[in-house]
């Protein structure tokens, strides 16, 4: 058993494994080798798991089959469900393996979150319960991708939300690193299930992942990223299949090398266009639509308001595609009320970005995004630009060999010289 000193003195590492590298009981076993190996007293753990395998996306699908719209308080308990498995299984084989492990719901360990279901924020995390248990000399195994609300309910954290609860603990917990294993090396310049030829990054900036996380890169909830920038702790991206460097995430004074101008280009699906048609060119309607979707908790992704003729104008606004059935309901009650004459919504739309920290210093940058997409007969929809990401809409089917070429326009060994530091 460590001493209160010694536990006080050592350092926590907070793992989390997500869904593919749990996806299986000779997967888990894998892990609870790789834990029981690498177990030494100079640091305690804590292991944050995902549900095994497509798990929470086969309970979404039970839920649609008894009712059309699944969702708030007896979805999470369903989607809740997943992670107690995995962390179960993980404690029995740790045991097995003659470590003293202990698994726990994340209300058991003291998560608490607001009471948004179905996409709860963690307000704050009692460690008492961990503390206690890592100074028993317990591995501490905790359900990810939930929590308890203040009116004792189980909440979940939304889709990849486990990454969030690896992170919010690791903080919580004062750890040194926050390690992410997941089904690839690392952070690629590109999701490499699309762009074969990635480039790996040693390490980006926190601002890099969060760009990138939230404009599609599904390997780091950017949340997660968020919650480590705010308290600055590291975060290591890592294969749990294979021994590899992988990719630290942390703030730009620590880093070893000049960040690239591009670091990636990513890609989102995962959203509709809505576009409201003769819309009355009066003060204070653009404000009233974005009332109206932010009373929905819908954020909006771009907003193009173009000009108006003859009175009338158009609004064009993108957001996630789990929004699109609120947005539908939305757009009926504002033609009813004459703020518009039609609301269009289209799914088949996706969002190919880029994104780097010196984007915005590097002259030149999307005009080369724009004549590659050109060059392919890639039509633009819309545009957005900020500091650090430009971003189009095109159309859903012409999404990965956009992906593809906008990544060779940067990364091609030819061309890298004029992007990549
Ligand atoms: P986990 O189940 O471990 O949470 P996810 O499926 O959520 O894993 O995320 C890992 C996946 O993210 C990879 O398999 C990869 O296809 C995808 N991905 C998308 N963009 C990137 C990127 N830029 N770098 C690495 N992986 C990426
Ligand atoms: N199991 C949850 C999901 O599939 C959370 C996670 O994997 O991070 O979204
Ligand atoms: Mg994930």
């Amino acid at each position: 058993m460590v001493s209160e000193e010694q536990a006080t003195a050592t350092p926590v590492v907070v793992q989390k494994y997500g869904g593919t590298s749990v996806g299986s009981t000779s997967r888990i076993c894998a892990i609870a080798d790789r834990i029981a190996s690498s177990l030494n007293k100079s640091s305690r753990l804590v292991v944050v798991l995902s549900a095994m395998g497509k798990t929470t996306d086969e309970l979404v699908t039970l839920a649609h089959q008894v009712t059309e719209e699944p969702c708030g308080r007896e979805m999470d308990l369903l989607l809740a469900s997943g992670e107690q498995v995995s962390v179960s299984l993980l404690g029995l084989a740790l045991q097995d393996r003659g470590v003293q492990a202990i698994s726990l719901t994340a209300s058991q360990c003291g998560i608490r979150t607001d009471s948004t279901f179905n996409i709860a924020r963690i307000e704050s995390i009692e460690t008492s319960r961990i503390l206690q248990e890592m100074d028993a000399g317990r591995v501490v195994i905790v359900t990810g991708f939930q929590g308890l609300s203040h009116e004792q309910e189980i909440t979940t954290l939304g889709r990849g939300g486990s990454d969030i609860t690896g992170a919010a603990l690791a903080v919580a917990l004062g750890a040194k690193v926050c390690e992410i294993y997941t089904d690839v090396a690392g952070v690629f310049s590109a999701d490499p299930s699309v762009v074969p030829n990635a480039r790996l990054w040693t390490e980006i900036s926190y601002e890099e992942a969060i760009e990138m996380a939230s404009s599609g890169a599904k390997v780091l909830h950017p949340r997660a990223a968020e919650v480590c920038m705010a308290y600055d702790v590291p975060i290591h991206v890592r294969s749990s299949f294979a021994n590899g460097d992988g990719t630290w995430i942390r703030g730009v004074g620590d880093m070893v090398m000049e960040q690239a101008a591009v670091v990636g280009v990513s890609s989102d699906r995962k959203v509709a266009k809505v576009t409201l048609l003769n819309v009355p060119d009066r003060p204070g309607l653009a404000a009233e639509v974005f009332e109206d979707l932010a009373g929905e908790d819908i954020s909006v992704r771009l907003i193009i308001q173009s000009a108006s003729s003859e009175g009338l104008g158009r609004i064009t606004f993108v957001l996630d595609e789990v929004y699109v059935p609120k947005a539908e309901v939305l757009g009926t009650a504002w033609k009813s009320t004459g703020l518009c004459g039609d609301a269009i919504i289209e799914r088949d739309v996706a969002k190919i970005s880029i994104i780097g920290s010196r984007l915005a210093s590097t002259p030149g940058l999307a005009a080369r995004m724009f004549s590659v997409l050109a060059s392919h007969g890639v039509n633009i929809d819309c545009i957005s630009s900020s500091e650090m990401k430009i971003a189009c809409v095109i159309a859903a089917e012409r999404l990965d060999e956009s992906v593809r070429a906008v990544h060779d326009e940067f990364f091609s060994e030819t061309k890298r010289a004029s992007t990549v530091a």
